[in-house]
């Protein structure tokens, strides 16, 4: 998504391929007992929502994410050969937590004057933010947050939780992942997710939803086909019995970062506080504002954040940060950004407008719509997007206006009734659909109860796993209380503007 990446970047996009995971998976096969590795493979919802959505429009009968996960358990052990086929749910479980906890140590930081850490907190999940910020924002890295996402999050448990109780080392694992966007493919590339004791990757292959799709269609499997057991609502599969399926987080597509922190923020206060969401420039850029209950809808915040997706509204955001801090903002990527950098305090702007709250927390995302809009989503059936000269052209942006209904218009990022389809599937399994956080006052649980009472039995199990995990890895020497954290650093380096087709 970031549309600015280097040509060694690009090299290590193109070696993470489905070819490379076929051309394994066919040597491991062949391989001796000794040196044969597990072969494991994660999949991030997003992608399965895409599937999900591409082939229920192309048959006549709908597919749920969740038995699109069945289809591909089956498929990827059947037909491909992998022993262990997990959704990545559990690892953003873990991830939010963290990041709940990440925040909650910067706001304390910042109550004693201890800041080693900067605020507003950015999001840290998306790649494709994070390879922006540091080549053209490095002054916006010590906002970001330093969680992992749920791929890299996956990737440890994965390597060094799972790996010790299948009694495995790191390096005996394959661990591949299909991924939304082509950017998950370099960060998992990224030195720090790199095992220098065992030479290997946490995550050593990424694919795209696209590219697990191409799989299908190479190995004649159809995955428009129902597989047996793949209505069943047990909490766990009987092969996959180490982490709760499909765990739900309510809030954004894009793994409802912005919700987690509202959410602790209002069950852990004294306090009733009352929500209020404003939507700022469009639907891809929005306000939420926690104030005490009953308080002027001008004063008494305890809290504002913001849901910011898409380059345009990104460089906005970082405009804005930069002048609530006092940090110096470039003049953006490789020259590419627009607009004066403002320099000013904190909470200071314009002298006769009163102090205004910055932000606390931004969900940063690179790809307009978010996750279920990434590059490598699986497109929806038709020739969508296609020029006369057979390349694809994001029309929107290019500023073409066409007379074709909105479905003819392109697949890539600008089709919103596409996206607006695979946002709906992402959320079928969930009580309701709440794209936003929940508002004050509103339950969503009594809509459909025993949807949510499912989804609150697989987070409670979760929030136990998450224990016993973190205890596990606490008796181990070297495993800190960082495990789940990671750090970012400026990229001063050759740069070639859309090299790849994000
Ligand atoms: Fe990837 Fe786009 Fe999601 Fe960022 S917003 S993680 S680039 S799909």
């Amino acid at each position: 998504a970031s549309g600015c990446i280097t040509s060694a970047e690009s090299v290590l996009i193109t070696l993470q391929s489905h070819n490379e995971v076929l051309n394994f998976l066919a040597s491991n096969a062949v391989a001796d007992t000794a040196s044969q590795k597990v072969a494991v493979i994660s999949i991030a919802p997003q992608s399965l929502a895409s599937l999900a959505a591409s082939i229920s429009s192309s048959s006549s009968v709908p597919v749920t994410p969740r038995q699109m996960l069945r289809r591909l358990r089956v498929f990827c052990k059947e037909a491909l050969g992998f022993e262990h086929v997990f959704d990545t749910t559990f690892a953003r479980h873990v991830a939010l937590r963290e990041h709940v906890k990440e925040f909650m140590e910067r706001k304390e930081q910042h109550r004693t004057g201890e800041c080693d850490t900067a605020l507003p907190m950015l999001a840290s999940a998306c790649p494709g933010w994070i390879c922006y910020a540091e080549k053209a924002h490095p002054e916006m890295l010590p906002f970001i947050a330093q969680t992992k996402s749920p791929q890299q999050v996956m990737g440890t448990l994965v390597k060094n939780w799972m790996g010790e109780k299948w009694g495995k080392r790191p390096d005996s694992i394959y661990h591949v992942s299909v991924m939304p966007c082509y950017d998950k493919k370099l960060e998992a590339s990224r030195t720090d997710f790199y095992n220098e004791a065992y030479s290997t990757r946490d995550v050593d292959c990424v694919i795209t939803t696209g590219e697990m799709q191409l799989l299908a269609q190479e190995k004649a499997w159809d995955l428009s086909l129902p597989v047996p057991g793949e209505n069943v609502t047990s909490l766990l599969t009987s092969s996959e019995a180490s982490f709760p399926e499909l765990i739900q987080h309510s809030g954004s597509s894009s793994g409802s970062y912005l919700q987690s922190i509202v959410e602790h923020i209002r069950s852990t206060s004294t306090i009733p506080l009352h929500l209020s969401v404003k939507q700022i420039r469009n639907v891809d850029y929005e306000e939420f504002v926690l104030r005490r209950d009953g308080s002027d809808p001008e004063g008494d915040v305890v809290f504002k954040g913001a849901r910011c997706y898409g380059f345009r509204n990104l460089q906005n955001v970082v405009r804005k940060v930069g002048r609530e801090s006092g940090v110096r903002v470039g003049m953006g990527a490789a020259g590419r950004m627009k607009g004066k950098a403002a320099v000013q305090k904190r909470g200071t702007r314009g002298q006769d407008k009163a102090v205004e709250k910055g932000y606390d927390y931004i969900e940063v995302m690179a790809c307009p719509g978010g996750c279920v809009n990434g590059g490598g989503q699986s497109k929806p059936p038709g020739n969508f997007g296609i020029d006369v000269e057979g390349f694809s052209r994001d029309w929107e942006v290019t500023g073409v206006t066409l007379d074709h209904a909105p479905e003819a218009l392109t697949a890539k990022w600008g089709n919103k009734a596409w996206t607006k389809k695979v946002e709906d599937m992402y959320w079928h399994d969930l009580p309701t659909p709440p794209a936003s956080p929940v508002l004050a006052g509103e339950n969503h649980m009594t809509q459909k109860e025993d949807a949510g009472k499912d989804s609150e039995i697989r987070n409670k199990m979760a929030d136990r796993l998450l224990i016993d995990i973190t205890d596990d890895f606490c008796r181990k020497p070297g495993s800190g209380s960082h495990l789940f954290r990671t750090s970012y650093r400026a990229v001063e380096s050759e740069v070639v503007g859309l090299a790849v087709k994000w």
